[in-house]
């Protein structure tokens, strides 16, 4: 079909207005958020406003076997939106109804398009909590983040959002519209469909609605940081805390370069000389809340912080976490070039992890900043690279290999909450071996038998049966 009929086709579904063609248009849907990802123009983007809409337009895509990528708001970190080899996007923007907070059941109904922290604001005028909060819940979208399965900086009590989807409402490969799951506490009528559609990273089908969880709002929250002179220490602190069974809301720690840098575009008074900072939220009812933030500074101390400070008023509390939140756009000023890691490990592996990090970086000659979500385990290296140097390219692939080596020996995995997309394709195997790829395959060809569903992400697919 030629791009002029696909438009018009298109068109005729969803008004002139919500098809893009034009190359000043496409050029914006051609990347995403991660770096070092090669950019595809598409060859449309649709703006659909209801499921109708995009059960018709994947009917046109089956038919000719046109790609489709779906794209929330593009913050993504894996190229997991970029278009590989061309195809349609179908943006979610204007699918961003929220349908009901149902206060009886504790749920929220919402489209894909909805952005995270509209639900969050929403569900707070009821007196309730949507916990997953990726750094980027100002703008990254409910589809988005299911599709990725994103955790955030709340990961550690409250878990990731694989905990809060109770139903979806998917678009498959034929254009079919199917509803798994629903406002139930419990289901366990046939298979785990809405999981399956979880952390799918768009493969498997369209996510065009979710039924989620509400939990009550804590009643009351205390922030602090922690400053260490030494990595090793900070480490032991985070598994000392986790070993109290004291479980923080937020267990985030910055290291050195990550915490020069943000102080360099944020002025937010971080102690550059510090080797480590945890930056800390306990929250539950006042009188636990008072207690356990004791015990948390406790620790640090016995552990070797060198001081501990709270904050204690909001402005105070806002500065602290926005400094965290501003970690990665930091240090993605300080290089040329970034390429951040996701490799999460057991809690109790942190140490070790960070140990690993700096020899990496030692051996291969390469500044890595990290950061993360300590508490989970899921730190983010990030590599700042400068590719106009010799041998630049080879030592940062080498440095990549050697830390997903690194997290998978001590028991971890490749991502934690970014995904695979196109930026660990290649890694799969070295978690999965043939027979998991094969099975994952399996599932991929059975849903989607044409590869049309945001090709060439996740899991290779080549229509054959090896990578
Ligand atoms: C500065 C920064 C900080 C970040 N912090 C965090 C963090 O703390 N925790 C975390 O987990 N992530 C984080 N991220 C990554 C990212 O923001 C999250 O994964 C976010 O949830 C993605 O949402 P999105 O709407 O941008 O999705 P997109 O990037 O648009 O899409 C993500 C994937 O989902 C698919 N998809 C999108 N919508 C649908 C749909 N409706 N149906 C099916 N598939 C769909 C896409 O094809 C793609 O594969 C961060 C990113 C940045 C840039």
């Amino acid at each position: 079909m030629t791009v002029e009929l696909l438009k018009e086709r298109l068109e005729a579904i969803l008004g002139a207005e919500n098809v893009l063609t034009e190359y000043e248009d496409l050029v914006c849907y051609s990347f995403d958020a991660t770096m070092n990802v090669d950019a595809y123009i598409p060859l449309a983007v649709v703006l659909p406003e209801t499921t109708e809409q995009i059960a018709e337009i994947v009917k046109i895509a089956a038919e000719e076997k046109i790609p489709l990528f779906p794209r929330g708001a593009g913050t993504n970190l894996s190229g997991g939106t970029v278009p590989v080899g061309g195809g349609i996007v179908i943006s979610m923007c204007r699918m961003n109804k929220i349908i009901e907070i149902d206060e009886d059941n504790l749920t929220a109904t919402v489209q894909a398009g909805v952005v995270i922290e509209d639900l969050i604001n929403e569900a707070k005028k009821h007196g309730l909590l949507y916990a997953p909060d990726p750094g980027t819940v100002h703008c990254a979208t409910m589809g988005g983040s299911i599709a990725e399965c994103a955790g955030g900086l709340r990961g550690v009590k409250y878990g990731v959002t694989r905990d809060y989807v109770m139903g979806v409402e998917v678009v498959s490969a034929d254009g079919d519209v199917s509803r798994f799951g629903g406002k139930t506490v419990k289901n366990v009528t046939g298979y785990s469909m809405t999981q399956l559609f979880v952390a799918s990273e768009g493969t498997l089908g369209i996510i065009t609605e979710a039924t989620v969880r509400l939990i009550p709002l804590p009643e009351s929250r205390r922030s602090m940081m922690a400053v260490f002179m030494d990595l090793e220490s900070a480490g032991k602190a985070i598994s000392a805390i986790i070993r109290s069974h004291i479980i923080p809301a937020t267990l985030e720690i910055m290291d050195n370069a990550t915490i020069r840098c943000v102080e360099e575009t944020t002025g937010a008074g971080l102690p550059v000389d510090a080797e480590a900072v945890l930056l800390i939220e306990v929250d539950g009812f006042e009188g636990e809340v008072v207690r356990d933030a004791e015990r948390i500074v406790d620790i640090c101390k016995e552990f070797g912080a060198e001081r501990t400070e709270r904050a204690d008023t909001d402005t105070e509390r806002d500065s602290l976490w926005a400094a965290r939140r501003a970690a990665l756009p930091s240090l993605i000023k300080r290089a040329s070039s970034t390429i951040l890691e996701d490799a999460t490990v057991p809690r109790s592996a942190v140490s070790e992890m960070l140990r690993a990090v700096s020899a990496i970086s030692e051996k291969y000659g390469i500044p890595i900043g990290t950061f993360g979500h300590a508490g989970d385990g899921n730190l983010h290296p990030t590599i700042l690279a400068d590719f106009s140097r010799d041998g630049e390219s080879e030592k940062v692939e080498a440095a990549i290999k050697d830390i997903f080596a690194a997290a998978l020996s001590l028991g971890g995995t490749l991502s934690g909450e970014h995904g695979i997309g196109v930026a660990k394709i290649n890694y799969m195997k070295d978690e999965f071996g043939d027979s998991g790829l094969r099975l994952m395959r399996k599932i991929k060809k059975a849903l989607d038998p044409d590869n049309i569903l945001n090709p060439g992400k996740l899991i290779p697919f080549d229509g054959g049966d090896v990578i």
